[in-house]
């Protein structure tokens, strides 16, 4: 599954391969994803040019001109490929490969863009959606308006953090992939961040010393801008098809590492899984407190 970091590598890439392009047509061949594309509505789009693209957590947000935005999100196994004039196809991310002729059948919708080019969605298990709305107040769109701030942003800092955890009964595991506290952190990066605060993911929140919340912010930071620069992760979906892994995972501590030797040069534990909200905690029983 595309996390933030993946994410954020579509976007730098589409940037520089759509920027200014006009869309000249659109072609739905399977517009039954997370919601079902009005076809009529996604026409609108014929004519308008990609300004800009953002991000807000795992949304990519493409704005075109008379104020209409295409927002996105790849669900499960989403992705763009773009296609050049010289027929060069490029994937956009390095969670996946490029595509063979096999996987072509999941081409959902194909944008046709100026100067013979095209922006090619495909979907394998359809958790994605494509949604063409107006600009206007974008930030209280539904999907948008209740994601918390961004790891990356200065707004994720310890007086937030306190000051939203004050009087709540959870564990950090759990508050850690709460979207409405922080946006975009998924499992694999939560049981990194946990190991390197060197603290364990059902440790209650109210325990929580000022020193250990600075960690986790500070190791939430450090961890998804060096995801970033690696280009990325992700695990089953779209490695497996040649065995090539995204390049992230590689540098995995504990995550997937069930009954391994603790990274840490001078502990002596073995990374143990526990299963908290159905979702797999790996974490050392020795140095995380
Ligand atoms: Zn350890």
């Amino acid at each position: 599954m595309p996390e933030l970091p993946e994410v954020e590598v579509v976007k730098r890439s589409l940037i520089s391969k759509t920027q200014n392009l006009i869309v000249k047509a659109v072609k739905i061949n399977d517009g039954r994803l997370r919601y079902k594309i009005d076809k009529n509505k996604i026409k609108k789009i014929i004519g308008l040019k990609f300004k800009k693209i953002t991000r807000r957590s795992k949304y990519l947000l493409f704005f075109l001109n008379k104020d209409f935005v295409m927002l996105v999100h790849l669900g499960m196994t989403g992705k763009f490929f773009f296609v050049d004039k010289k027929k060069t196809k490029y994937k956009t991310s390095f969670y996946y490969d490029i595509n063979n002729n096999k996987d072509k059948k999941h081409d959902r919708i194909i944008f046709q863009l100026s100067n013979n080019q095209k922006l090619i969605y495909n979907d394998v298990r359809k958790f994605g959606f494509i949604k063409l709305i107006k600009g206007i107040n974008i930030d209280q769109n539904s999907h948008l308006k209740y994601l918390g701030p961004e790891p990356l942003s200065a707004q994720f800092n310890i007086k937030y953090f306190k000051n939203y955890i004050s009087g709540k009964d959870r564990n950090i595991k759990n508050i850690l992939m709460d979207q409405k506290f922080i946006s975009g952190l998924g499992n694999i990066y939560v049981n990194e961040i946990l190991f390197f605060s060197g603290i364990k993911p059902e440790k209650e929140i109210k325990k929580l010393t000022d020193i250990e919340i600075k960690k986790i912010i500070k190791f939430s930071k450090k961890i998804i801008s060096k995801a970033i620069r690696l280009g990325g992760s992700s695990i089953k979906d779209f490695s497996s098809s040649s065995g090539k892994k995204g390049s992230f995972q590689q540098y995995f501590s504990v995550y997937g590492k069930k009954g391994e030797n603790c990274p840490k040069v001078k502990c002596v534990g073995k990374i143990k899984k526990i299963v908290i909200a159905n979702r797999a905690s790996f974490f050392c029983y020795k140095c995380q407190k």
